[in-house]
């Protein structure tokens, strides 16, 4: 669709306000492989989609790569995504929403799952096989074996119709991923093949194999 410079077609939400409880500080302003996983993030995104809002902790003023706005966040995901759609422009028929935490996303990745939304989904997801035997729990007791097949595990960057991401989260609800609201909401959903190098920095184990996922990269391109 052609659209004005003032209306973008295109908007990406980059949800960087997590405090990192599991990590221990917030992960996404850790520096790998010379740049801070957030720039990283906000940089790739700025490559594919015609504007970017970043998602930031309330205290955190914005010192990175050039965004269209920079808006303080929620206690949840779900409500720094919600901080971020008030945020982007109104006219964005497609919004991209991304983990700051991911900093290997390609461009290629983030023109996928827009490319798969422009053709007809209500959202497009990048996921991989789980490769893991997967167990229910109940404390540390084995409650069941889960059968894998037919299991996948979701990435970001996610990409939705603007009006079907805005629906899904009009009522406030919690879940882990926008996809997830989008289904519960009767979006029609589409996975398209993740990177398995698109990592998302959630523990300190985390962080030696993105820089060294890094390296590998920037030595190949
Ligand atoms: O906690 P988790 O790893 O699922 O966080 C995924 C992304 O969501 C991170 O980039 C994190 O900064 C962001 N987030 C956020 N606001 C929160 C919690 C997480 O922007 N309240």
């Amino acid at each position: 669709m052609a659209v004005s410079p003032s209306q973008p077609d295109t908007a990406a939400i980059v949800v960087a306000a997590g405090r990192g409880e599991r990590f221990g500080a917030p992960k996404q302003f850790l520096v790998a492989g010379g740049a801070r996983l957030v720039d990283r993030a906000v940089e790739t995104a700025a490559a594919t989609c015609d504007e970017v809002v970043v998602v930031l902790p309330p205290d955190r003023a914005w010192d990175g790569p050039a965004v269209a706005r920079a808006v303080p966040g929620g206690d949840t995901r779900a409500a720094s995504v919600r901080a971020g759609l008030a945020a982007i422009d109104p006219h964005a028929e497609i919004v991209v929403v991304h983990d700051a935490a991911r900093p290997l996303a390609t461009p290629e990745l983030f023109e996928l799952v827009i490319d798969t939304v422009r053709a007809g989904a209500d959202g497009a997801v990048p996921a991989t096989p789980v490769t893991d035997t997967i167990k229910r729990v109940d404390g540390d007791r084995v409650v069941e074996t889960v059968d894998r097949a037919g299991l996948i595990a979701v990435q970001t960057p996610q990409a939705f119709r603007a009006s079907a991401l805005r629906a899904a989260h009009e009522h406030g609800s919690e879940a882990t991923d926008d996809a997830a609201l989008v289904e519960a909401n009767g979006g029609a959903v589409v996975v398209v093949a993740g990177d398995p190098r698109n990592l998302k920095v959630t523990t300190v184990a985390d962080l030696p194999i993105v820089e060294a996922l890094l390296a590998e990269v920037e030595a190949t391109s």
